[in-house]
């Protein structure tokens, strides 16, 4: 089952656009599906499940030989685990403060590498939500330009949850427009994370290249 979901959602998107499966609460076998199935970003959003995966991997020569698939980190990043999340993950999407971002720096400096990261935008301004506002966005990004060791390659967002999945639109609109504005000063912003199961195709239509979804692939809704 996970096999055709994968293939109908692929078979689905633009070219331009790809597709990470978010794996929170999943099981090992089930990642392994959906990577058989063609899936080359996985999400995580708990460095502990992370070193689950990984071990999994570990375990199969066929997957553990292949360093095209990704990870990205998709969780909220507490600071403590920062150290961590540099090693286990190829990019960071929920950059939303620049203590976080100087901290990565820190980090990936003693690494020795270069850590990409999205900026996630609280796109609905909603109280209790991560992310930062979309008005503080510009000045984030240019704050975290100074940082050697952090770069900035996307904008991520989640959206507010509501009833009808139709009135996320303005949100997913206005995210592309910050989007496309910060891309004129930075080049290297290049993906816009936006668009879960039940909203991709809506966040697609509205100028998403990167999806993130869940249930869709492991459960078929
Ligand atoms: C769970 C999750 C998704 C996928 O949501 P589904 O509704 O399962 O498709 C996408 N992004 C983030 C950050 C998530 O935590």
């Amino acid at each position: 089952m996970i096999k055709d979901n994968v293939h109908n959602i692929l078979a689905s998107l633009p070219p331009h656009v790809e597709l990470l499966a978010a794996c929170k609460g999943r099981t090992g076998l089930e990642i392994k599906e959906a990577i058989n199935a063609g899936i080359n970003i996985i999400g995580h959003n708990y460095i502990k499940e992370r070193e689950e995966t990984l071990r999994l991997l570990l375990r199969h020569k066929a997957l553990a030989d292949r360093n095209d698939i990704k990870c990205h980190f998709i969780g909220h990043l507490q600071k403590n685990k920062v150290k961590k999340a540099i090693k286990l993950f190829d990019l960071i999407e929920t950059v939303d403060s620049f203590s976080l971002a100087e901290l990565i720096d820190k980090e990936a400096k003693k690494e020795k590498r270069i850590m990409p990261v999205f900026i996630e935008i609280n796109s609905a301004e909603e109280k209790q939500k991560f992310g930062i506002l979309p008005y503080e966005t510009k000045s984030l990004i240019d704050k975290i330009k100074t940082l050697e060791y952090v770069k900035v390659t996307g904008i991520m967002t989640m959206g507010p949850l509501l009833e009808n999945v139709e009135d996320i639109r303005p949100y997913f609109k206005d995210t592309k427009k910050l989007f496309d504005e910060v891309k004129v000063n930075n080049p290297e912003i290049k993906y816009l994370s936006m668009g879960m199961s039940d909203s991709y195709k809506i966040a697609i239509e509205e100028g998403a290249n990167l999806v993130r979804i869940g249930r869709m692939i492991f459960n078929g809704i």
